[in-house]
């Protein structure tokens, strides 16, 4: 039996997909041949990539609004910098929440002026601050959607006439919201999307072409829409992945359908965090991540109990990352409510022990 992985990234992929996966890396489409042997340029892998871009649009409702999808390289991190290289002119305005946040600040400052409209950083990241204000002149203003880290979420987003850059590694395709408040949306696929080593990037065409500098071509959006995503060989097996788990998805019924069972998710695990005295969550109960729980044991003397009850549970990656301690139960699309539940089993067990 399946360990319930409460991994923060990469994480759990539905079943179907890995054994469908698995299936492809032997014999992929009955061509005799691995997915991973055959060219990138065949008829068969650029099918793949041209469904995997279509249905992300599909998913995000985005269709005829002037949208691209790409399937990049180098990660989330990757997409810090490339962001400033091909729309940071003169000035962009960032919203601080949270370690990724802040490695897309540092990323970014070599390009122009850096103005940190809030950071949460006094508070540990533990909430998302509000009520800032976006200097009308930037060249766009970024936001991080999910703090994997921290386990705060942004729930409404701010209006504003600059275009707005999204990071939403770590909570893409799990709810709903109007995409097409964004100009650009990036996530590495690891987390509701496939195995690293593919990252989405989601584009509006027309915010393209306002810098003067010369763009490096791998670091540069216009020359991998030109291409299709193909400028050079693309990650195959993990943009097959990210196929599979969006056409599961949308089987589902989309992002709507998969919103409402997060929702349920994350209700199991909050209510208990709040109704056990032996816990403690980290974030602003406002601010929740319905992704990424974190919470604290109230006193630390029942870590070595805990450890051991959710260990022998068949529990899988619930310690907090270390800038948080505690502990993070990673709840994404795949995760079905019985794991949640297991893990709320130990944890009124526990009670009953102490
Ligand atoms: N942004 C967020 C919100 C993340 O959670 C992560 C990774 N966990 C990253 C960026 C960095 O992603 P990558 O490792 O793909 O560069």
């Amino acid at each position: 039996m399946k360990k319930h992985n409460f991994s923060a990234g990469p994480c759990i992929l539905p079943e179907n997909v890995f054994k469908k996966a698995s299936e492809a890396i032997i014999n992929f489409n009955d061509l005799d041949l691995s997915l991973l042997e055959i060219s990138h340029r065949s008829k068969d892998f650029v099918e793949v990539m041209d469904r995997a871009t279509s249905l992300a649009i599909e998913l995000l409702g985005l269709q005829g609004k002037g949208y691209k999808a790409l399937f990049l390289q180098g990660g989330a991190s990757l997409q810090f910098l490339m962001v400033a290289y091909n729309l940071l002119n003169k000035k962009a305005a960032y919203l601080n929440t949270g370690t990724w946040s802040s490695k897309a600040i540092k990323e970014a400052k070599p390009f122009g002026e850096l103005i940190e409209v809030a950071s949460s950083k006094d508070a540990n990241f533990n909430y998302i601050p509000k009520g800032y204000e976006i200097p009308s002149d930037a060249d766009y203003f970024h936001t991080t959607s999910n703090n994997t880290i921290f386990g705060t979420s942004i729930k409404s987003f701010p209006e504003t006439a600059v275009p707005m850059v999204c990071d939403m590694s770590s909570d893409i395709f799990s709810r709903q919201m109007d995409f097409s408040k964004f100009d650009l949306i990036y996530a590495g696929a690891q987390k509701n999307m496939g195995p690293a080593g593919a990252t989405l990037v989601v584009i509006k065409e027309d915010i393209l072409g306002n810098v003067e500098r010369q763009i490096p071509s791998m670091l540069d959006y216009k020359i991998h829409i030109d291409k299709e995503s193909m400028f050079n060989t693309p990650p195959v097996f993990a943009v097959y992945v990210s196929m599979l788990t969006l056409e599961w998805l949308k089987d589902l019924g989309g992002i709507s359908a998969i919103e409402k069972i997060n929702e349920q998710k994350a209700a199991l695990i909050y209510d208990e965090i709040d109704r056990n005295p032996l816990f403690k969550g980290f974030a602003a109960v406002e601010d929740r991540s319905f992704m990424n729980a974190t919470f604290n044991l109230v006193d630390d003397a029942h870590a070595s109990t805990f450890d051991t009850m959710w260990k022998e549970a068949r529990i899988n990656g619930l310690n907090g990352h270390r800038s948080v301690g505690g502990y993070r139960a990673s709840m994404y699309n795949a995760m079905p409510i019985a794991s949640v539940q297991a893990l709320v089993d130990v944890m009124q067990e526990l009670e009953r022990k102490a």
